[in-house]
């Protein structure tokens, strides 16, 4: 039989926003987090962001405890605007061992196209 392919459903535990790493930004998701807060442009990325490792394009900061800066708890404070990574895991990227601390629930694909 064929394996069942699975989509993870979030569980909005937090837990991948406390993982240290970059999250990366792109030109629209940085208009629109900074539209979404009410800040310049300028003034968003001298505060969030900084140059990613690579020197390829921008991540958000950190706070010291490695959480991302807009977790709040284990709310996403600009959630409407998230960047596309935050949106895609664990199921367009993960990293080892993320079932580890990913509460996804594993549903098969075709429940999640059925119920859209
Ligand atoms: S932007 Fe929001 S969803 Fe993405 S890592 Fe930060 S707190 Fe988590
Ligand atoms: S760790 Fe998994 S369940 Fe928790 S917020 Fe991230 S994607 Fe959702």
């Amino acid at each position: 039989m064929p394996k069942q392919k699975l989509f993870y459903q979030c569980q909005r535990c937090g837990n991948c926003c406390k993982w240290p790493g970059e999250v990366v930004v792109t030109n629209e998701e940085i208009d629109a987090i900074a539209a979404h807060l009410g800040l310049p442009v300028e003034t968003f990325l001298e505060r969030y962001t900084k140059l990613r490792a690579n020197r390829q394009g921008l991540t958000l900061i950190e706070k010291p405890n490695h959480e991302c800066i807009f977790l709040d708890g284990i709310d996403c404070t600009i959630n409407p605007v998230k960047p596309d990574q935050c949106r895609g895991f664990p199921n367009t990227w993960n990293f080892p061992g993320w079932q580890d601390v990913c509460e996804a629930i594993p549903v098969p694909v075709e429940q999640v196209q059925a119920s859209k």
